[in-house]
């Protein structure tokens, strides 16, 4: 291959940083919904709310846009990215099958460090419940179920869950503000989540992943049990 000596298009590596910071807050705002779905993006609004030049602002736009997060329409700007009812509800059907898989792939390789992690996650989920804070425990849920798609080990099923994240946001299919049960319950059931990928064998912790990704309630006291396979049996016969 053949390189040039002098490169025509120097790299800006300052201005790529910048744009990469800006990338991960404007990312995070609309994780968080600073920015919410179909609210207005403006480069320049942006660049002065940063106190940085248009362009680094433009790239990380560029990137948010790819991602999905941002749609841009010709002559009227920026958005952040809605998505209908149709799309998050292909994202759950989509969510059900990479959680399964994962969960099946995770199973019985779970180290120390991992269980650890998953077992951390989980107490903060308890602190969020116990704070009545929805959206910290949102934020955990996000996290535990991309820390299990991660123990998978496959490079590819983290980079498919980030393509479905903003579709299951947009439609709090995780941690949905309007469910009115016992937060503790929830956290809990995480628990006999992180079980199902040690004991039991690959189907049944595939079984209850996507259980748990339906949207159906699972007891902490018998995270495998019979019950819970009958819930299962139901909900496919549906
Ligand atoms: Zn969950």
């Amino acid at each position: 291959m053949d390189v040039p000596e002098s490169s025509e298009m120097p790299i800006d590596f300052d201005r790529g940083l910048l744009s990469d910071r800006i990338y991960d807050l404007v990312r995070a705002m609309i994780k968080d919904s600073t920015l919410k779905p179909g609210e207005q993006v403006v480069e320049s609004q942006l660049a002065r709310r940063l106190s940085v030049s248009q362009a680094p602002v433009r790239e990380a736009l560029k990137r948010l846009t790819h991602d999905g997060l941002v749609t841009h329409i010709r002559h009227h700007g920026s958005f952040v990215t809605e998505f209908s009812k149709r799309e998050a509800d292909d994202a759950r059907i989509g969510r059900m099958a990479l959680e399964g898989m994962a969960a099946r792939v995770a199973h019985g390789r779970i180290d120390d460090t991992t269980r650890a992690r998953l077992t951390a996650i989980v107490d903060s989920m308890h602190d969020a419940a116990e704070r009545h804070d929805i959206a910290a425990f949102r934020e955990t849920d996000f996290e535990f179920h991309r820390a299990v798609i991660e123990a998978s080990g496959n490079v590819y099923l983290p980079r498919m869950w980030d393509i479905l994240e903003p579709s299951l946001r947009s439609m709090h299919v995780l941690s949905d503000p309007g469910y009115d049960g016992d937060w503790r319950v929830v956290a809990e059931t995480h628990r006999g989540l992180i079980a199902s990928l040690d004991g039991g064998d690959p189907d049944e912790a595939s079984d209850l992943f996507v259980a748990h990704a339906m949207g159906l309630a699972t007891h902490p006291e018998h995270p495998i049990g019979p019950a819970m396979n009958r819930a299962i049996a139901a909900a496919r016969a549906e």
